[in-house]
């Protein structure tokens, strides 16, 4: 069995089932004509749960071959210019490498003697990102799981540095559109339910500040604490950006922590066009950003900074085995033998640089690495001309839908999403319009000829393109629409034929 353990006698096996492993994935997203097969789960399950788990196959070649009929020849590519559903991208061939060496050497960001290298790495990654928004000098930040992870720290941070300790007290003002995670969050720091005040959106999907102004006046005259405002730059379902200049001023105001959610809109920081959308982000106390949305990265790839580095310290706790407590001072390290490792930056004198210390997390990925490679292959402006473009594509594509008879679209996009919903030509009710869309949805999925997703607006079911894939095209979108017409009239033909 050692023979499957990845070091250096086995490195050759490596090379050999890694080579393998890749070709055949590289075979896969170079034939699939599909973004799915339209498999269902039913029938998924029996083929998954006929694996007989205490029968291992012994080598890496007839796992592969097993995994065709389990997960890759059913499996929803995100890579197919038809693939219009969730927030999820295309990935870059450099963050992929990134990915392979980084599960290769394994590497664990919690402490500097499990990364060295990956912990600077990181942490210049951290400078970059804060530089690009702004920050200034004090901002630090970390990698983490997500964007759910990094809202979650962000109003952990927020709460800490709240004018009370009285979680009773604490509300937070978010637009009604933003993203689920901040109502968990709420949840998970004891602040219950009624800690979220929600603010109503104009038009555009966007915070309404005059409402907000309205809402924190209210809550303070009751005696409660704006702990913390949460503007969305790109929301999940419009990519609307919330005024983010107006939401800072007012949250200052009241002494409130501003977080910015930019999970979605992050991209813009790379944009060579687009970056002023974000104006404002500068002024936030935290901010959150999904590399593995608008970076084009492999999931997970996130990271929620800060304004003053030093507020991370609510996150930081000591154990004796991983980061204990600097107690003692330690002189300078002696110069390094010729060959060896060079001292720690700072040297001993400060603590060691333990990313655990600012994390949620305690054993972590490397993720850094593979927006390192991006960088050092690609650029910024590599990436941010592909997010530019499917922002190019949304707009082409809201003006296919505007011009579009059979469809109303909500909200002209400034990012890449559009919410739109099919209108049959037959005079018919409220409700059929919406199962009609939501069959066009499920009938679509099934075909697996194109994915798209769904959501509410102002009660009534609508679709949603996100488009994250620069291959994709308005032939896409309109061969798409096309598509989602006939579903939505067939189910329309058939509830006809039964009802009368
Ligand atoms: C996707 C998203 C999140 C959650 O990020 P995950 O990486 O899925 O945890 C948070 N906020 C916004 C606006 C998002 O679009």
């Amino acid at each position: 069995m050692r023979s499957h353990l990845l070091n250096d006698v086995t490195a050759e096996s490596y090379r050999r089932s890694v080579t393998e492993g890749v070709e055949r994935v590289a075979n896969r997203l170079a034939t699939t004509r599909r973004p799915f097969t339209g498999v269902s789960a039913d029938e998924l399950a029996p083929v998954i749960s006929a694996i007989d788990l205490d029968q291992p196959l012994g080598n890496a070649s007839a796992a592969l071959d097993e995994l065709e009929s389990v997960y890759l020849r059913d499996a929803v590519y995100f890579h197919h210019p038809r693939y219009l559903g969730h927030l999820n991208c295309p990935v870059v061939i450099p963050a992929v490498l990134g990915e392979a060496v980084l599960s290769a050497v394994n590497s664990s960001l919690d402490t500097w003697d499990q990364s060295a290298g990956g912990t600077l790495i990181e942490r210049r990654l951290i400078d970059w990102t804060a530089r690009r928004i702004g920050l200034g000098p004090a901002a630090d930040g970390v990698f983490t799981s997500g964007g759910t992870q990094s809202n979650l720290q962000a109003l952990l941070l927020a709460r800490e540095e709240a004018k009370t300790a009285d979680l009773a007290k604490l509300r937070i003002f978010t637009s009604e559109c933003s993203h689920f995670s901040v109502q968990k969050s709420a949840t998970l720091l004891g602040l219950g339910r009624e800690a979220v005040v929600p603010i109503p959106v104009d038009r555009d999907k966007r915070m309404q500040t005059v409402a907000l102004a309205a809402e924190l006046a209210r809550r303070t005259r009751e005696g409660l604490v704006p702990m913390a405002v949460v503007a969305t730059a790109g929301t999940t379902d419009f990519g609307s950006i919330d005024p983010l200049p107006e939401i800072a001023e007012l949250a200052g105001q009241y002494g409130a922590w501003m977080h910015v959610d930019a999970a979605y809109g992050c991209g813009l920081l790379a944009s060579a066009t687009r970056r002023h959308l974000l104006d404002g982000i500068e002024h936030a106390d935290s901010v959150t950003v999904d590399y593995h949305k608008s970076f084009f990265q492999p999931v997970s790839s996130s990271a929620v900074l800060v304004r003053d580095g030093a507020t991370l310290s609510h996150a930081t706790y000591h154990a004796d085995y991983l980061n204990p407590r600097p107690t003692v001072e330690v002189g300078a390290l002696p110069p390094a033998a010729p060959g060896g490792a060079p001292p720690v930056p700072g040297g001993l004198r400060s603590s060691m640089p333990n990313q655990v210390d600012k994390s949620l997390q305690t054993t972590r990925r490397f993720d850094a690495l593979k927006l390192w490679m991006t960088l050092r292959v690609m650029g910024a402006d590599g990436v941010g001309q592909l997010f530019d473009e499917v922002c190019d594509l949304a707009a082409a594509g809201w003006q296919l839908l505007a011009a579009d008879p059979r469809y109303d679209v909500v909200v002209q996009p400034q990012l890449s999403t559009l919410v739109y919903r099919y209108i049959p030509d037959a005079v018919t009710s409220p409700i059929e319009i919406d199962r009609a869309n939501l069959y066009a949805r499920k009938a679509l999925f099934a075909s697996g000829e194109a994915v798209v997703a769904g959501t509410k607006v102002g009660g009534r079911q609508y679709l949603k393109f996100t488009l994250l894939n620069p291959e994709t095209t308005t032939d896409d979108i309109a061969a798409v629409l096309d598509l989602i017409a006939g579903h939505a009239e067939q189910y329309l033909g058939e509830n006809l034929v039964h009802a009368s």
